[in-house]
């Protein structure tokens, strides 16, 4: 038989234990790439932070045919890099620069097994772009609520695996909260059928959870099955512009007292936030008249049943506007129009990075903290560096903040990130002592591997590298990232 590597010209050294070669005749010419430029997209990181290269990427094309590259893999012990969308900020999708790690990328894997109405739930391939579960819920009148920036782009598997959180987070939680079951292959290549659609099963550890937010460190998951929702029959979206950060804590907490569960976003955009992306970007336009220090996206979906969602909306909204807690508001008044609001928000990261380099930082504290850490972290970097801009955002109704600054106008910006470390652990030190997390939806990645060790407990440590043995004792799973 001609090895894959033979019929691509590759020379024998290259893969002289033969392993590509058996990969190869496991998942064809379609499911291997070997040509370096053809590699590129997948050894470069979202953020371009980290540049890796890779022994081969494969792609393979089912469950059985995962588990068998994995069982490969581990008897040649060789390392996996498990990938989706590779949309991901904290490094943890791409492979080290050692040249002997593979990728697997499921981005093949696409097939959505089953939807099945009547137990409102979604069986998908962990390839499936994350829009494609959305629409395929949504053609059948259901609503898969998992929504972030990227999902245009990034895939099921990644968002479990990084337990990924967005916009909806306030009222269907995180990917977490949205899953039943799991398929999963273990770093020894046997397949684990864990697809369960249930609502109740207390039979022992829920083993699902720990291939969650595992990023990819303790297996694969090759498919899962999701909750769906009732599909909302009226989404109200509103730009409100206010003062004082506090108020908006207790506007959300006036707004879930008068519309309750059906408050779904609540997104704190700053002024300067905005202004950068006028500046910088096109189709972004200030939704209010005059300026405000900040502005809120809330987005509100109703059955549509018992009251006007709208009209609730407006009396909320406008109650609050005579208590003194918003400045001014506007409702959406068609689709075009929440997704131009929508813009404002989504344009922030990328508006700031065309200012120049960014310092991130994505943390959670109690939703009731969130704007004494913003007031306590900005007072604190700008003692450090004056004139630093900070760009507080994100979803603040979850207490998630993305504290991420720039540097102070006209300033170099390489002495600023030369100054990076130091934020960052003035930050970090802020959100642990306000009991807080240094990483809120994004995970640890490469990037934050050895900052957690800071915050972590010693005892919780231990416990995840008990866990990491345990099922992956050769390390081979991912390794380098999250320990
Ligand atoms: C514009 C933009 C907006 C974003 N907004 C948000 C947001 O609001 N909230 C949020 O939480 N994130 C956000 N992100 C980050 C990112 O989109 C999420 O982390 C997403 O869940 C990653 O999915 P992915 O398929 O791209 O995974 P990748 O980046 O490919 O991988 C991420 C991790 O998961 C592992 N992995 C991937 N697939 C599998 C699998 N099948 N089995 C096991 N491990 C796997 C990888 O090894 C890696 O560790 C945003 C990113 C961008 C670019």
């Amino acid at each position: 038989m001609v090895g894959i590597g033979e019929r691509r010209g590759r020379t024998a050294s290259a893969d002289s234990d033969g392993l590509v070669d058996r990969i190869g005749q496991v998942v064809g010419s379609k499911g291997l790439i070997l040509d370096p430029r053809d590699m590129e997209p997948y050894l470069t990181d979202w953020r371009r932070l980290y540049v890796g290269r890779a022994r081969a990427v494969v792609r393979p094309a089912s469950t059985p045919e995962t588990a068998a590259v994995v069982a490969l893999a581990a008897a040649a012990r060789v390392a996996i890099v498990p990938q989706g969308g590779n949309t991901g900020m904290v490094g943890a999708s791409v492979p080290d620069d050692s040249g002997r790690q593979i990728v697997i990328a499921l981005g093949r894997m696409n097939r959505i097994r089953k939807l099945d109405p009547l137990n409102n739930t979604l069986t998908a391939e962990a390839g499936c772009i994350l829009q494609q579960i959305q629409e395929a819920a949504r053609a059948e009148g259901r609503l898969f609520p998992l929504s972030l920036g990227a999902e245009g782009r990034c895939q099921i598997g990644g968002n479990l695996s990084t337990n990924a959180g967005g916009h909806g987070v306030l009222r269907y939680g995180n990917a977490r909260d949205l899953v039943l079951g799991i398929e999963a292959v273990l770093p020894d290549g046997r397949i684990w059928d864990g697809l369960r659609a249930l609502r109740k099963d207390n039979t022992g550890y829920d083993l699902k959870q720990l291939f969650i937010g595992a990023e990819g460190t303790l297996g694969i998951i090759t498919a899962a099955v999701l909750k769906l929702f009732a599909l909302p029959e009226e989404v109200v979206s509103a730009f409100v512009g206010f003062e004082r950060l506090e108020d908006a804590m207790v506007l959300l907490a006036r707004l879930r007292a008068a519309l309750g569960e059906t408050v779904t976003a609540f997104e704190l955009i700053p002024r300067i936030g905005l202004e950068l992306a006028r500046r910088h970007l096109a189709n972004v336009a200030d939704p209010l008249a005059g300026p405000h220090a900040h502005y809120l996206l809330i987005e509100v979906a109703g059955s549509g049943r018992d009251r006007d969602t709208r009209e609730a909306v407006e009396a909320a909204l406008s109650e609050a506007l005579q208590a003194g807690l918003l400045s001014d508001a506007v409702l959406a008044a068609s689709t075009a129009q929440a997704k131009a609001f929508w813009r404002v928000r989504e344009t922030l990261s990328e508006a700031q990075a065309l200012e120049g380099p960014t310092i991130k930082h994505d943390v959670a504290v109690p939703i009731s903290e969130a704007p004494a850490f913003i007031r306590r972290a900005t007072t604190a970097v700008e003692a450090a560096l004056p004139g630093v801009r900070t760009v507080a955002f994100g979803h603040l109704g979850d207490g998630n903040i993305h504290f991420n600054l720039t540097h102070p106008a006209g300033d170099d910006p390489k002495v600023f990130l030369a100054r990076q470390t130091e934020l960052n652990r003035i930050v970090h030190d802020i959100t642990a002592d306000m009991d807080g997390s240094i990483s809120a939806e994004h995970g640890l990645g490469q990037l934050k591997r050895e900052e957690i060790a800071r915050y972590k407990a010693p005892l919780e440590l231990e416990l995840m590298r008990r866990i990491k043995a345990t099922l992956d004792p050769l390390n081979i799973m991912n390794p380098g990232k999250v320990l």
